[in-house]
């Protein structure tokens, strides 16, 4: 072929694709569905070029796939699998699916890197909270100081398919770590029905898949976090193919004689953890690691956490204390954007 010719070639071939990719970007199409699942509220959103129907069955084949999750992973639901472990604690060890095997292994792992602040088998305490949440005061000390006895991690005998608490009254509590895994398990779900842009919400544990249709970033609100004003954005991020993870002391509490409770338990105590924090935001590439991490940078606290974020250097951390100020630690953000004047990004401590 002469050069000229060769030249047109690619000179009409990329006019060719460019008008494809042009075409492609503007029949994409926004579909949404909300719904609870996993014990909180869920929107799914998707970008494609599928017609309605496809999108409908994509979406609804995902949030009936959730509910199959929380079949396994809830520790609200009696005849969960977890809530049938839980009932044979002590008694027979039970047959595990591989998606139970790969969040216990994780939490086990995330259990031994924190010394055990990050707990899965925290279950006897996490009840006698969500008892005492329910009534609004605190647990008896006397149960409470029972219940410690019951949360050794090390009593989870766990292999490829069989999972044994060892002890009577254990139980295992996934409440800080399956809902990142239910957000990575769903961006799986939708590159495999050809789904590459997207935004997964699970109760605010954000995935974003792929970039916006314009090649820019998304851009990921962060809640306010302080207790009793409205919860409407204090900063965003942006960000594309990330997950972030806000674990705080904001959402789930209650107040008795001037004290907040709130949902976040230190294994050592049994109470909620007390320390100068509001919330600690993650952002990482797996959504499993960045919900394991928010709550153990959580309860570790900056000082601590810092050593731990060692071990992830794809992982960043926002920490926002109860003076308002922002510490970042783990890898540099870039696009981190404060909307409220009164919180301020302080250097390193
Ligand atoms: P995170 O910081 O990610 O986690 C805090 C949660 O982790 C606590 O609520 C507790 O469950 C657990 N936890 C506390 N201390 C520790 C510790 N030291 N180590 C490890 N874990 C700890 N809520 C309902 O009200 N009703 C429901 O029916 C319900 N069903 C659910 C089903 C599933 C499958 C899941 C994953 C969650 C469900 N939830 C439900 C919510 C759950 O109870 C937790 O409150 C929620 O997962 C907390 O998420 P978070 O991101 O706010 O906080
Ligand atoms: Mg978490």
């Amino acid at each position: 072929m002469k050069k000229t010719n060769f030249k047109l070639l690619l000179i009409i071939l990329f006019v060719f694709l460019f008008f494809q990719s042009c075409n492609s970007v503007s029949k994409e199409k926004e579909y949404q569905k909300i719904d609870i699942a996993l014990g909180t509220l869920c929107s799914i959103k998707i970008y494609t070029e599928k017609n309605a129907n496809e999108a409908e069955l994509i979406l609804n084949g995902l949030f009936s796939e959730l509910d199959r999750l929380e079949n396994i992973f809830s520790a609200n639901m009696e005849n969960s699998l977890l809530g049938r472990i839980n009932a044979n604690a002590g008694i027979i060890p039970a047959q595990i699916p591989n998606e139970l095997y790969e969040v216990l292994s994780k939490s086990i792992f995330f259990a031994e890197k924190t010394g055990g602040a990050f707990n899965p088998a925290i279950g006897a305490i996490v009840k006698l909270w969500n008892i005492a949440m329910d009534k609004g005061t605190p647990p008896d000390a006397v149960e409470l100081k029972q219940a410690l006895l019951k949360i050794d991690y090390k009593n989870i005998e766990l292999n490829g398919t069989e999972v044994f608490l060892k002890e009577k009254g254990m139980s295992l509590d996934l409440g800080g770590i399956a809902k990142g895994y239910a957000a990575d398990w769903s961006k799986n779900f939708l590159l495999k029905h050809g789904i590459k842009r997207g935004i997964i919400d699970l109760g605010g544990n954000v995935l974003v898949l792929g970039k916006k249709h314009d090649g820019s970033d998304w851009k990921v609100g962060i809640k306010n976090p302080i207790i009793g004003e409205p919860k409407i954005g204090i900063a965003y991020i942006s960000l594309f193919d990330k997950t972030i993870v806000t674990s705080g002391n904001y959402e789930r509490f209650f107040e008795y004689e001037n004290n907040i409770y709130h949902h976040i338990l230190s294994p050592e105590t049994g109470y909620p953890v007390k320390n100068n924090l509001r919330a600690v935001t993650v952002i990482a590439d797996s959504s499993m690691e960045a919900d394991a991490l928010s709550t153990s940078f959580f309860i570790l606290g900056i000082e601590k956490s810092r050593t731990l974020i060692k071990s992830f250097p794809q992982v960043s951390a926002v920490f926002f204390t109860e003076d308002n100020s922002i510490f970042i630690i783990g890898k540099e953000i870039e696009g981190l954007n404060i909307l409220d004047n009164r919180f301020h990004l302080k250097k390193q401590l």
